[in-house]
């Protein structure tokens, strides 16, 4: 499979290229040249596969041009070690608990998928370091650098927000040591990404050192996402195939990767009946169905913090998927938007109805169904990190404590390392080149 760019200066390449580089050098993000459409056969037995057999098929799709077979059913085995069910919460809504993985959120599954991915291609090359550049607004980092931790080769460095990703958050990727590096940014989540990408703009440094990014805008990270779509609706399908016919998922969306691998996902076949891109206060998004404007600006710090961005990068992406056409977008996704009184309010509000313990970004994803679900419809959010995540906030909320899964309190454990940065690039480069 070939890759091209958002921006249209780059196509041809191939997926090393794609994974190693992430943005391509005209500054647009890459796509694969074909999205195919999954067999009918594979849909009418897809409830009888388990979760990685389904995931091997819709890999097989994407990159099984470019990754010997064993390779890639070892990369997708090894990634999906975990469930992600499906949970009836109330009425005609489910949630899909993305938060079963090592970090507690669902990003070990693009993180976990591309850093075996890059050790694939790393492997198989000469012995050059690759240095994984990721900026966080609070899962990602950990998902990354959890998924790297100890591979041979890559050395990963996590940019994150000072005092804007929760203590919880913060541990588990500056805790880890070996071959991860926290840069503790004096900035936004925004100064952060704009701080990768300008890496990977810079000339001397690129000619210097091997760098590759593993936001959601690296091919690796963000396809994978979409394997949990198909698994949703086959389970969906198993406990009743009746409502699998109308299904309407909700994604909480920040960078909008996730939304963009659900919208592959349909693009292959996947019967979904429509998304919602499920927003806090930062909205461009919902602006730009509204308007058919897109006016990127600062983000706003809310209480779903890993949504807080506000200048989507995955926006091109979606853009690119509807040839540009907003009326092609806004008939395929709703959007809605939630103050942080809002989503307090949700999370509350759910747990005391049905026992259900959202987070706080999964309670935009709740709300949004509540708010726009047709009653012959059913809908799915993503609960895209488990709620002891950012356990200050919900106890605050609730007035009670919640528990910790042990998973976290191993991370709580160590001793926080991380490097004080500024936010201007010069800053930045210099730390970098000193690094080689
Ligand atoms: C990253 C993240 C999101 C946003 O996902 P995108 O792919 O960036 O839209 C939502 N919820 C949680 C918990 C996250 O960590």
């Amino acid at each position: 499979m070939k890759y091209y760019s958002t921006s249209k200066q780059v196509t041809g390449a191939d997926l090393k290229t794609a994974v190693v580089k992430g943005l391509a050098e005209d500054k647009g993000l890459f796509m694969p040249d074909e999205i195919r459409p999954l067999p009918q056969a594979f849909f009418d037995t897809i409830d009888t596969l388990t979760f990685q057999e389904i995931a091997y098929n819709v890999a097989q799709a994407f990159f099984g041009e470019d990754v010997e077979p064993a390779a890639l059913k070892q990369i997708v085995y090894d990634t999906l070690n975990f469930d992600v069910p499906l949970v009836h919460v109330n009425n005609n809504i489910y949630s899909l608990e993305l938060f079963h993985g090592p970090t507690l959120a669902f990003k070990d599954v693009g993180g976990r998928f591309m850093s075996r991915l890059l050790g694939y291609f790393v492997q198989k090359q000469e012995k050059e370091q690759v240095n994984v550049l990721v900026a966080t607004s609070g899962d990602t980092g950990s998902a990354v650098a959890n998924g790297f931790l100890g591979v041979d080769g890559i050395h990963v460095y996590v940019l994150y927000p000072k005092g804007l990703v929760s203590p919880i958050q913060e541990c588990q990727f500056t805790t880890l040591g070996k071959n991860i590096t926290a840069l503790e940014v004096n900035g936004t989540f925004d100064d952060c990404q704009r701080l990768v990408k300008s890496a990977f703009m810079d000339e001397e440094l690129n000619s210097r050192m091997k760098l590759t990014s593993a936001n959601s805008i690296n091919v690796a990270r963000f396809l994978p996402q979409s394997f949990y779509y198909f698994y949703a609706y086959a389970q969906l399908k198993k406990i009743n195939p009746d409502k699998a016919g109308n299904i309407v998922i909700s994604v909480p969306s920040g960078n909008f990767g996730n939304i963009t691998a659900g919208l592959f996902a349909k693009k292959m076949g996947l019967p979904i009946k429509h998304f919602i891109a499920a927003n806090n206060r930062n909205d461009v998004f919902l602006e730009y169905l509204q308007t058919g404007e897109y006016n990127p600006r600062p983000s706003i710090a809310t209480i779903a913090n890993a949504m807080d961005v506000g200048d989507p990068s995955n926006f091109a992406r979606i853009l690119d998927l509807y040839g540009n056409s907003h009326a092609d977008i806004s008939k395929e996704i709703s959007g809605v938007s939630y103050t942080d009184e809002q989503i307090a309010e949700t999370l509350k509000r759910c747990y005391e109805k049905t026992g259900y313990l959202l987070d706080p970004h999964g309670a935009c994803g709740y709300q949004a169904l509540s708010d726009l679900l047709k009653a012959d419809e059913t809908g799915i959010f993503l609960e895209t990190a488990h709620p002891a995540k950012f356990k200050d906030t919900v106890e605050n909320i609730l007035g009670e404590s919640i528990d910790i899964p042990q998973k976290l309190q191993e991370f709580m454990k160590g001793e926080k390392q991380s490097l004080p940065m500024e936010k201007d690039f010069d800053s930045f480069k210099n730390y970098l080149i000193t690094r080689i």
